[in-house]
């Protein structure tokens, strides 16, 4: 038995607990993925991890113990989120949100906030770079929004360091305070805690093994089609060494397939022959997808790719004509995508084409060409979504400019019914459209055939039914 002074010079030498940091995911009455860039319900039970909540719970680990509550996936509910923040240790809630369900998240929070007046509360989402100092203003329930999830200025305020800090808007007594966004190209940060994530509950119909998660090698994107926020958040890149130890880590952990989920992971050839290698080099059981731009998939690319382990790509598509193509900068024309996507069919790498329905200067023509083009493609998956003019797009410019939606209209969900007219198409002739799309696509019987012919067991029979149930279920 240690005697007193002993007792003593123990608590003296006993490190100093870590204050605990809430992650959460709050929780919804649909699947929502808050990705990010954009927030929508899950179209076919698909689902995946918050990206700024990833990198977030191996940044705050260095200081802080992390704690995570990914409520969607579990469909846990508010009063779930009210017990686990009942936790006395508890300094801080960092909440993910997005366009699809801010009012709600902010409505938690105003609960959270009236049961524990103490904590510290901050939000992070992309679009905090475009509303994010009025959410503040208009929110007296938020401490801070992040517009950066990959700086560090996080963690230096929760350990109580005095703003400006780097890519954060800081309350303070004295108002508003916002710091600068680091202006570095390259980054790196700790390897995400995934094990705190319910990981093994994740799906991704693409995905062919499981355990599945999401890995981020990049942020924003170089190009700015007119219709995408990505392109408005600059670009940088993590380096090559830092995201195979992640890789490496998540091998360790048992996870067998990845998505990496940039807006999209083959700009650069040389980094991504780099990661490539690197993969094979470390022997990773890895099998993965990524989103792709196709002007910018070559040969090389293809080849690298493939013999690392993937198996998908996703593809902006986006319309079937090209005067529509050329309209939002997409940078590719009909017959290039046509030409590319024959060559990710030969490298056998599957193709996920998503295309929009809707923007302005459509026509049923227009829309009709597009339906054909993503019938005429070998393509596994097409996605159609409704034109959303979502913050920091050209788009949104132009519905502002020309009163199709309110300026300060700032909710919506890509997956649900049409939120903008533009005196061409109207919001019921656009879903119409989009409806006719889905039937046509996924009920041919050749494409039917296909699929039913690639079923390998019964586990894959059941995830092909429950797709097919929600995509057609609403
Ligand atoms: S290439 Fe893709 S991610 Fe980049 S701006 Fe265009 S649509 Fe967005």
């Amino acid at each position: 038995m240690p005697g007193e002074a002993e007792k003593a010079d123990t608590e003296r030498t006993r490190p100093m607990s870590k204050p605990t940091v809430l992650l959460l995911n709050p929780p919804g009455d649909k699947l929502y993925i808050r990705d990010y860039y954009c927030s929508f319900s899950s179209k076919a039970s698909y689902y995946w991890p918050p990206q700024d909540l990833l990198a977030l719970s191996g940044i705050l680990s260095r200081d802080f113990e992390v704690r995570v509550l990914d409520a969607i996936v579990p469909r846990q509910t508010p009063e779930d989120v009210m017990a686990a923040v009942a936790d006395p240790s508890l300094a801080a809630v960092v909440f993910t949100t997005g366009t699809a369900t801010i009012k709600n998240d902010l409505a938690l929070m105003a609960g959270i906030r009236a049961a524990r007046p103490d904590l510290k509360i901050a939000a992070s989402a992309g679009i905090m770079k475009f509303i994010g100092r009025e959410l503040l203003e208009k929110n007296a329930v938020l401490d801070a929004v992040l517009l950066d999830f990959s700086d560090s200025g996080l963690a230096a305020w929760l350990a109580g360091a005095a703003p400006p800090l780097t890519g954060m808007i800081v309350r303070t007594p004295a108002g508003l305070v916002e710091g600068p966004l680091s202006k570095a190209r390259e980054f790196a940060y700790p390897v995400p805690r995934h094990e705190l994530f319910p990981f093994r509950r994740y799906r991704l119909p693409i995905a062919r093994r499981f355990p599945f998660t999401v890995v981020v090698t990049s942020l924003g994107c170089p190009y700015n089609c007119g219709f995408c926020t990505a392109g408005a958040f600059g670009y940088k890149v993590r380096t090559v060494d830092n995201v195979l130890e992640e890789l490496r880590a998540l091998a360790g952990l048992g996870v067998r397939e990845i998505l990496f989920q940039d807006p999209t992971f083959t700009i650069n050839t040389r980094r991504v022959i780099e990661i490539c290698r690197g993969m094979i080099e470390a022997g990773l059981d890895l099998t993965w997808s990524c989103n792709a731009d196709l002007h910018a998939l070559d040969e090389d690319k293809m080849a690298w790719m493939k013999k690392a382990g993937c198996h998908t790509v996703s593809v902006g598509i986006e319309s079937g004509d090209n005067e529509m193509l050329k309209k939002y900068s997409k940078m590719i024309t009909v017959e290039e995508v046509r030409a590319k996507v024959a060559r990710l069919n030969d490298h056998k790498i599957k193709v996920l084409g998503y295309f929009i329905l809707g923007l302005p200067g459509e026509t049923r023509a227009s829309a009709e060409q597009t339906i054909a083009l993503a019938r005429s493609l070998r393509l596994d998956i097409a996605s159609f979504s409704v034109a959303t003019p979502d913050l920091g797009t050209r788009l949104r410019e132009e519905a502002v400019a020309k009163g199709w939606i309110p300026a300060a209209a700032s909710l919506w969900d890509s997956s649900e019914y049409p939120v903008l007219e533009t005196g061409g198409l109207s919001k019921e002739e656009i879903w119409g459209l989009r409806q006719k799309a889905m039937r046509s696509f996924y009920l041919r019987p050749s494409y039917i055939a296909r699929k039913l012919f690639e079923v390998r067991s019964l586990r894959g029979l059941q995830v092909l039914a429950s797709n097919a149930l929600s995509l057609f279920g609403k």
